[in-house]
């Protein structure tokens, strides 16, 4: 029996569908998903919706894959090998594209929100979006990937410099990936947490009182946080906006005078570009970004709904999800 796979059907609801097999088109690639992961994006596409969403959708954008077959005009990869797949489609052509921004591409269609994404048993792909994974590297370490690929474009953006001082409001996977990709880069980052169970993983403190930082990420959608984090940038400090807000919580007040007095920058981030997931794989590969102990659960994907409580309720960190896995393994 065909395996099913999740469809949001509408805003607050999904369905296991069996979806019909399709050969992949000239210059695209069918992967047999091994793994994907969960993350909060996933429950805000369920529950609330998002800017860049299209239904009915198979969510999922965290795929590790097996080829299984590509089109006539592929050459970036064969049958057989294994494949992390970069979430964005992009044009090539537009300013942002030539500017080395393709995350922010006019035409960008991301897998899971614009096109179908893996939380399927199949997906299909762009070649383009194709990135081999590096030999010895499990499944189970390369998912990771795709969130790295997006804390790489967050240091970027805050033209992190090693030594820094870094405040990372969250400890959750974003916020733990975020430590320790500056870590990487030789920066000082610390997490401001309120949880004592997440906090203990990665050693952060309750509040940021009494500290100034260089680089200020917020992991956390939430306007409070955002607040803390304004009032505690060093003179020429960064605020990476990492996390977006709720509508109703979209205008955190900033005082201007204080940017300007102390020379202090907001950058947004916002996903990550092709060339972010070819550096994130290589640190995970080489042991410069742990990421064994962050996975909490694993679950198959049957499991989603069991698999989005943990999440809305902060009760696990990293949950990997298995299409092909009918039982629940632990
Ligand atoms: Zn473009």
């Amino acid at each position: 029996m065909p395996l099913p796979s999740v469809r949001v059907v509408e805003i607050g609801r999904f369905e296991f569908q069996e979806m019909p097999l399709q050969a992949p088109g000239e210059d695209e690639v069918l992967i047999r998903v091994d793994v994907t992961g969960l993350c909060r994006t996933d429950l805000k596409i369920v529950q609330v919706g998002h800017r860049d969403l299209v239904l009915p959708r198979v969510p999922g954008e965290e795929v590790v894959g097996t080829v299984e077959a590509v089109g006539s005009g592929v050459r970036q990869c064969k049958p057989g090998e294994r494949v992390y797949v970069y979430p964005g489609m992009w044009c090539g052509q537009c300013p942002a594209c030539r500017a080395g921004a393709e995350n922010l591409c006019r035409q960008m269609q991301i897998m899971g929100f614009h096109r179908d994404g893996g939380f399927a048993p199949h997906v299909t792909v762009p070649a383009q979006s194709v990135i081999p994974v590096p030999e010895g590297l499990a499944a189970d370490a390369a998912i990771f990937a795709e969130p790295l690929s997006c804390c790489l474009n967050a240091l970027e953006r805050a033209s992190l410099k090693g030594g820094e001082q870094v405040g990372i409001w969250g400890a959750g996977p974003a916020g733990t990936l975020l430590a320790r990709a500056a870590h990487a880069r030789n920066a000082r980052p610390l997490n401001i947490e309120p949880d004592q169970r997440r906090r203990e993983l990665i050693g952060g403190v309750a509040t940021a009182a009494g500290r100034l930082f260089d680089v200020a990420v917020v992991a956390v959608g939430d306007r409070d946080a955002y607040r803390e984090a304004l009032a505690h940038m060093a003179p020429r400090g960064r605020l990476v906006v990492f996390s977006g807000l709720a509508p109703q919580d979209d205008r955190p007040e900033v005082s201007f005078n204080q940017l300007h007095y102390m020379e202090q920058t907001l950058v947004g981030a916002y996903g990550c570009c092709h060339r972010h997931g070819q550096e994130a794989l290589a640190m995970i590969a080489d042991g410069r970004v742990p990421v064994a102990d962050m996975v909490s659960h694993r679950l198959p994907l049957s499991q989603l709904d069991a698999a989005l409580t943990l999440v809305a309720q902060r009760a696990g960190m990293k949950i990997l999800l298995y299409p092909w896995q009918e039982e629940t393994a632990g």
